[in-house]
């Protein structure tokens, strides 16, 4: 039985990642770094049903302590470093903060591996957001990067690290470029679960419009089902690399307020307002990515199309909030 550890266990990606591992036979450690709130741990390992399945470990990424003892209990074969401050928009008002955790922590992760499960395969959680004001039309593992926010300079340390211990160390370690990914268990903050929510809140009577920000910004949205799958398909190489992962097609923020109210027999037009208060200090405009790499080597291919996705996403917000009664 091969053991993975999986930092960022509670977020998005931690949970779809831990549910596809134990469906394969693997024994899932996830740090859970303490909290006041007696919830945290529960909300998306309990929307898939494995909240009983996974085992926690207490630790947080900037404590290299508690990380190492971490590796050094549960002794993975497998380690994916999912944990971040993931948001952009906070990366400006918390710069340092998200250096720390972002990209320190992901420094901290691959100490813990070298020092104590030196054979262990290490993922980095890379993003698009790398590209940032993007170099060419359309990236992949050999285009320049622009990083535009805090948060995408700490990613890139982080994925320059990851890469600086594969060639210093000999490590088991991959970078994955991560094109934006969404599903039902998507961050409530980001534009694609706003927009959802939004819409099942209209759909109930319980507000009439949604205020956003840059309604032209294009992002390249795959489903978080399916990228979890291509992280685990690194770690199954002979030999550690990068890759960009990404459907290949962009669709504006708008188009996606329109799919989505529609799903719910809305108007976006009717409901959608501009706020700027939701702009940015520095936009990424554009994002669309060529995963040829990882389609080539790994097999990989998405199976879950945008407009299959929205509407899972709004039919999962309506039904959130017919459960809570509103
Ligand atoms: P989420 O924001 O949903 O999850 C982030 C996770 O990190 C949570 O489990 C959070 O724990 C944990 N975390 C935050 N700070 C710490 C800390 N100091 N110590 C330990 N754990 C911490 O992110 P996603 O699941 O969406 O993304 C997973 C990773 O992939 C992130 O690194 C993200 O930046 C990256 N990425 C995501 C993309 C996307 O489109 N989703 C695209 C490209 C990259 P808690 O629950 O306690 O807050
Ligand atoms: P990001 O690509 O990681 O920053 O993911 P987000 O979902 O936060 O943002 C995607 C794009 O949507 C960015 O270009 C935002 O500027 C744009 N956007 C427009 N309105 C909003 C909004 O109200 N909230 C968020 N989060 N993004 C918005």
């Amino acid at each position: 039985m091969k053991t993975a550890l999986i930092t960022g266990i509670t977020g998005q990606d931690g949970a779809y990642l831990a549910r596809f591992l134990l469906g394969r036979g693997y024994r899932v450690h996830g740090l859970l770094r303490r909290s006041a709130s007696a919830d945290v741990i529960g909300e998306r390992l309990r929307w898939l049903g494995i909240e009983r399945e996974v085992e926690m470990v207490d630790a947080d990424l900037v404590d290299l302590s508690s990380i190492l003892r971490a590796v050094q209990v549960t002794q993975p074969d497998e380690v994916y470093n999912l944990a971040a401050q993931s948001f952009v928009k906070t990366s400006w008002t918390q710069p340092l903060l998200t250096g720390q955790v972002t990209g320190l922590g992901a420094v901290n992760m691959l100490e813990a591996v070298r020092l104590a499960a030196p054979q262990a395969r290490f993922y980095q959680a890379s993003s698009s957001e790398m590209y940032g004001l993007i170099q060419a039309p359309i990236q992949n593992e050999t285009t320049p990067f622009y990083p535009r926010s805090p948060y995408a300079a700490a990613k890139l340390y982080a994925h320059w690290m990851t890469v600086n211990y594969r060639e210093s160390f000999g490590m088991h370690a991959s970078s994955g470029i991560l094109f934006n990914h969404e599903s039902p268990l998507r961050g409530i903050e980001f534009v694609t679960r706003k927009i959802t929510d939004g819409v099942a809140r209209i759909k109930l009577g319980l507000a009439k419009t949604l205020a956003l920000g840059n309604l032209d910004a294009r992002r390249d949205w795959g489903h978080a089902a399916d990228y979890v799958r291509a992280m685990w398909l690194m770690m199954q190489q002979e030999t550690p690399a990068d890759y960009v992962v990404a459907t290949g097609r962009t669709t504006s923020v708008r188009e996606f307020c329109r799919l989505a109210f529609a799903h719910a027999g809305l108007d976006w037009e009717a409901h959608v307002t501009v706020d700027p208060a939701f702009l940015r200090p520095a936009e990424v405009d554009v994002l669309q990515g060529d995963a040829s790499r990882a389609r080539e080597r790994l097999g990989w291919e998405p199976e879950i199309t945008l407009e299959r996705m929205v509407a899972e996403m709004v039919d999962a917000d309506l039904e959130r909030l017919r459960r809570r009664g509103h």
